[in-house]
């Protein structure tokens, strides 16, 4: 997942105390290496693709699965912390104080694909529901296309 967890640490008590199913998806938000992250990762790799993980890819920004030569980001965004249209759920406790936060982690997501396309990335965002095989396809358009541009 590569967005905003600045300040989950210091939310972490707040949010345990609120509710158990607030904690739960906290738990379930880890920064690196969660399921569908390491799922994407395996496929790639299956289909011979090679690439970096968790790399900065600008000042305060780590994209989860990075191939550097062909300059694609992948992001991996939580179906919580992402504000994703099928999944997101407005959790009761503490209502509004989520909503600024996913709020937030949006503004920054999209921020980040600016200011990256704004250097000659190209962005892939898979959400953490979708299908690996159909999230691995996307990704491997995206170098293809990268690829081709950089050798025209
Ligand atoms: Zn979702």
């Amino acid at each position: 997942m590569g967005a905003d967890r600045v300040g989950e640490h210091s939310v972490r008590r707040l949010v345990e105390s609120s509710s158990p199913a607030a904690s739960n998806r906290m738990r379930a938000n880890r920064r690196r290496d969660t399921k569908p992250e390491m799922a994407l990762r395996a496929e790639l790799h299956r289909r011979g693709c090679r690439f970096r993980v968790d790399l900065t890819v600008l000042p305060a920004r780590r994209a989860d699965v990075v191939f550097t030569k062909a300059r694609v980001a992948v992001f991996v965004d939580g179906c919580f912390w992402h504000g994703c249209p099928e999944h997101a759920t407005v959790a009761k406790a503490n209502a509004e104080f989520w909503q600024a936060k996913i709020g937030a982690n949006r503004a920054r997501d999209c921020d980040t694909t600016l200011r990256l396309e704004a250097v000659g990335w190209t962005m892939v965002r898979v959400w953490e529901h979708e299908d690996i095989g159909t999230a691995a396809d996307r990704v491997q358009a995206a170098l293809r296309s990268a690829n081709r541009s950089k050798t025209i």
